[in-house]
């Protein structure tokens, strides 16, 4: 970074009142500066009056100006932050959305040169979840999806992505995962499904999940391995749901 980038970014840190005086200062130096000048050209016999009246007005004007700009400047900086995180994450679940999903783990992707990969993706969609929305109604159905997206929170590490992708269907990307870790990961996620359905007392119309994992390749693209874990999950559908399916490898489709 330059060196007056880190200044820039070290003046941010200040509190606004902190940062209005550095400017009122540096805008007193200015003046000074000026009326000196123009005391060396038309000679004056009172520059030290001069002087502290050019501060005194400088500091009246340019204080207030200062600190309204900067509190201003702090509030579109917290807006636009608020804003960038509201357009990354699901509201119900708050894990990531689709789209940060796509653009996170795209860019890890193409920046792993690993040989054996950047990582795997797990494809998690809740088993015939209608039934849960029209036996127990949406607000429950809601209530099962925030469950899910915790115990999937709780199941992966710091370093792992995890977004709500649509309706009842989550991805998580496992940094530098092999399937062995990925089908501990999902088997976990599986079994804390189960447990929501214990807790929140669902009966027998209960929740659990269908799990499709893929593994990235070396020089494979997130469009590859989202289709290889796409085509596992619905393996693990149509074998029954409530299972992991993984890494197939099945030939591409025609
Ligand atoms: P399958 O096992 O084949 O995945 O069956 P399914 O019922 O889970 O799948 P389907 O695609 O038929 O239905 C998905 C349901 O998820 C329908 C939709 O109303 C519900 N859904 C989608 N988004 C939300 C949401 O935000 N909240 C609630 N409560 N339900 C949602
Ligand atoms: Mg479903
Ligand atoms: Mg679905």
């Amino acid at each position: 970074m330059a060196r007056a980038d880190r200044v820039f970014e070290k003046f941010k840190t200040m509190p606004i009142w902190c940062q209005s005086c550095l400017v009122t200062l540096a805008a007193v130096l200015g003046s000074d500066s000026l009326t000196l000048a123009f005391y060396s050209i038309f000679f004056s016999d009172r520059l030290a009056l001069d002087l502290l009246l050019t501060a005194l007005i400088t500091i009246i004007v340019a204080f207030p100006i200062a600190w309204l700009f900067l509190d201003q400047h702090v509030k579109v900086e917290r807006l636009a932050r608020e804003l960038r995180i509201a357009s990354q994450t699901d509201s119900l679940t708050r894990l990531a959305n689709r789209r940060e999903f796509m653009a996170s783990v795209g860019a890890a992707l193409s920046a792993s040169d690993e040989p054996a990969g950047a990582g795997a993706v797990l494809f998690i969609d809740a088993d015939h979840f209608k039934r849960i929305n029209d036996t127990y109604g949406h607000g429950v159905g809601d209530e099962v999806l925030i469950n899910l997206g915790e115990a999937i929170m709780d199941s992966i590490r710091l370093q792992d992505v995890a977004a709500r992708i649509g309706g009842e269907e989550f991805a998580v990307f496992l940094r530098l995962a092999d399937l062995d870790m990925a089908q501990r990961v999902a088997e976990r996620i599986r079994v804390l499904t189960h447990k929501i359905s214990e807790s929140m007392d669902l009966g027998d119309i209960g929740i659990t999940v269908s799990i499709g994992i893929a593994r990235h390749r070396k020089g494979q693209t997130l469009d590859d391995v989202l289709r290889t874990a796409d085509r596992s999950l619905y393996v693990a559908k149509e074998t029954g749901r409530d299972r992991i399916v993984q890494d197939l490898c099945l030939p591409a489709a025609a």
